[in-house]
């Protein structure tokens, strides 16, 4: 491992002993090998000056919710000195008092909660304190000689813990061990099962002494191991089996999931191992990773219905043998899964927890295949992990997050998405917390739906494969599809039935009516065994109240009218609910240039704004109006209701 210390960037923040801290806390923080996901903590022991000019000697340790890679000055919390210090000999303190006390020592009552590893930083005589999860240290203290081998990496100078909970217990024990021990004869310590500490006065120091621990575990890793097993082929593609496995799992956690398919060479390798169900399945790779992916993975088989039901009943009786009185079982359901010859499945109620629980697995996998090759891969007893799962202060960090949003876990497809209410939908949705791919046959979709939580797919939807490559690509990204908004639609030139053109016959037709068949064609397999599924068709006014001249418009929109009123029946059974909605007078659009809208106010005789809410609530209606109620068909307020034909148009006496 290189150290990433740059003295140009340094200088900048020379003379300022915390802005040092930010500094090489975020070079730590760059490299996952040794911190991930809000792992790790650092600090420096400065003074400070409060509101009185009395300067304390406080310690600015990392606060709980911050992640070193983006950690900035307000991400301390400054504790004074002397209270962490007072702590450390209390003979007793409960891990909610220690937060309390954390707290009240504050200098800063805003500043954030401090690490639950404040008294041990503060007990290390040093300036500078650095911990990390690194997981080269951690794989080699995982294995059955693991302490041996720790001694024989680092010999004298570096000080070995033996595995404690983390918290009050962990700063208890490094100071009684400690006491009769000269700090300056140590280099930095290894926490069994844990992680790393160094430190020293200087910030550089302090930084450049992980790196070489670090770099020493690796090293000795390397000459002993040879790399993890990776698979270049790639692995064959079962998009229904992977729905399937994604209902399983959202049925057990109690709302829809997203399933993160990794089938990358270090992922498929992994999942060919003879005995991966054995080593998937002995515990994380350190104990703070349980709150993200549970203690073991789900390892399937032939039907994952059945093995979803075993892992949960499993959890269960793991949660029955550990807790003791007054808690409560987490929700039973797996984080991540191991899908043999296939890779893994890494799940999630939102694309940022997949990803997480991705990027944990991605390091445990070679993690467990280097102690694997250095003697076994040997984790803590449950009951320890099970202490951490449990433990108040890892839950309190859990439901920071707060409950999730109304569609989380929701994947949806939009059709027509790059603009107007096809857009406005998508915005929607994802602001209930659905995932959505959106197509549309503008490019410009491409770039305007790219992050993590939308798909932006190019497609002319009168192209039977294109549409079929679309639905599999948003399925194949992640994992399911349970909502589909049908929106795309043409608006021919107006015509009396006598004057239409064949080919704008042909159009409105092709795709206002047939293409709506093809796509749920495509869509219906994964529906059926999709969360709570939904399909919204947007039709128009013109179904109800038909106008002269939109003969093509209004016959196919009452063919897909038909289509989905058929659909609500053939698909009750299957608990797909089908709702149609007619807008009218949606000016906002591409189709309504201020020109047009001027031209048809003049043609009335009436100012545009007359023009625009000409309807019985006098009310204009826009293409978020429509999405709206687009939305809450997708979601749980309609439920109970399927095949109905709901008008959103401001009132229309010919349809009232
Ligand atoms: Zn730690």
């Amino acid at each position: 491992m290189q150290s990433l210390w740059n003295d140009g960037e340094a200088a900048a923040c020379r003379d300022d002993p915390l802005a040092l801290r930010v500094y090489t806390s975020r070079l730590l923080g760059r490299e996952p090998d040794l911190v991930l996901h809000g792992g790790g903590n650092t600090s420096v022991k400065t003074t400070a000056t409060d509101l009185f000019g009395n300067t304390h000697a406080v310690l600015y340790v990392k606060g709980s919710g911050w992640d070193l890679e983006t950690i900035e000055g307000p991400g301390f919390a400054p504790v004074r000195l002397d209270a962490l210090l007072a702590m450390a000999e209390l003979e007793q303190l409960d891990d909610s008092d220690m937060v309390r006390a954390q707290r009240a020592a504050m200098l800063d009552p805003n500043a954030p909660s401090p690490s639950v590893e404040a008294i041990l930083h503060a007990i290390i005589p040093f300036d500078y304190v650095d911990h990390t999860h690194a997981d080269a240290v951690v794989s080699v203290t995982n294995t059955p000689d693991g302490e041996e081998a720790i001694r024989e990496i680092y010999g004298e100078r570096v000080w070995v813990v033996p595995y404690v909970m983390p918290g009050f217990a962990l700063a208890q024990a490094v100071n009684t061990m400690t006491r009769e021990k000269d700090w300056a004869e140590c280099d930095g310590m290894i926490l069994m099962n844990h992680g790393a500490f160094t430190f020293a006065d200087d910030a550089k120091a302090a930084y450049e002494k992980m790196i070489e621990l670090v770099s020493r575990a690796e090293e000795y890793a390397a000459t002993r191991t040879t790399p993890p097993r990776t698979s270049l082929e790639p692995p064959s593609e079962d998009l229904e089996a992977l729905a399937a496995i994604r209902r399983s799992v959202g049925a057990a956690r109690g709302g829809a999931v997203l399933a993160r398919w990794d089938g990358d060479p270090a992922s498929l390798g992994f999942s060919e191992l003879q005995d991966v169900a054995d080593l998937a399945t002995r515990g994380p790779l350190t104990p703070d990773h349980v709150i993200r992916t549970k203690r073991t993975a789900l390892v399937l088989g032939e039907d994952p219905a059945v093995d979803v039901e075993q892992y949960v009943a499993s959890y269960r009786e793991y949660f029955e043998r550990n807790a003791s009185e007054g808690l409560t079982c987490l929700d039973p359901a797996p984080r991540w899964a191991i899908w043999p010859k296939r890779g893994t499945i890494c799940f999630g109620r939102s694309p940022k927890e997949a990803r997480i629980v991705a990027d944990i697995k991605d390091h445990t996998i070679r993690a467990i295949q280097v102690a694997e090759a250095l003697g076994g891969w040997n984790v803590l007893p449950e009951k320890d992990v099970f202490e951490v799962e449990y433990w108040v202060l890892e839950q309190a960090k859990l439901a920071r997050s707060g409950s999730p949003p109304l569609l989380a876990g929701k994947i949806a497809l939009v059709t027509g998405a790059a603009s107007g209410i096809g857009l406005a939908c998508v915005r929607g949705l994802q602001r209930l917390g659905a995932v959505v791919g959106g197509l549309d046959v503008d490019p410009a979709i491409v770039e305007l739906m790219d992050s993590e939580t939308e798909l932006g797919i190019e497609c002319d939807v009168t192209d039977d494969g294109a549409m079929a490559d679309a639905v599999r690509a948003i399925v194949r990204q992640y994992g399911g599809l349970d909502i589909v908004i049908d929106n795309v639609g043409v608006f021919p030139t107006s015509a009396p039935i006598d004057k239409i053109r064949a080919e704008a016959w042909d159009h409105s037709i092709a795709v206002n009516l047939t293409s709506h068949q093809r796509l749920w064609q495509l869509c219906i397999p994964f529906l059926r065994i999709g969360a709570d599924p939904a399909v919204v068709v947007i039709a128009s006014k013109n179904v109800p109240a038909p106008g002269p001249g939109a003969a093509a418009y209004s016959v196919a929109k009452a063919g897909l009218t038909q289509l989905a009123r058929v659909a609500a029946l053939e698909l009750g059974e299957a608990g797909v609910r089908v709702n149609i909605l007619h807008p009218d007078k949606v000016y906002d659009t591409a189709l309504w240039t201020t020109e047009v809208l001027e031209a048809r106010a003049a043609h009335y005789g009436v100012s545009v704004e007359e023009y625009k809410t000409r309807n019985v609530l006098r009310t204009e209606v826009s293409s978020h109006d429509v999405a709206d109620l687009a939305c809450a068909m997708a979601g749980p307020l309609f439920s109970k209701t399927t095949g109905a034909q709901v008008a959103v148009d401001g009132g229309d006496i010919r349809i009232i």
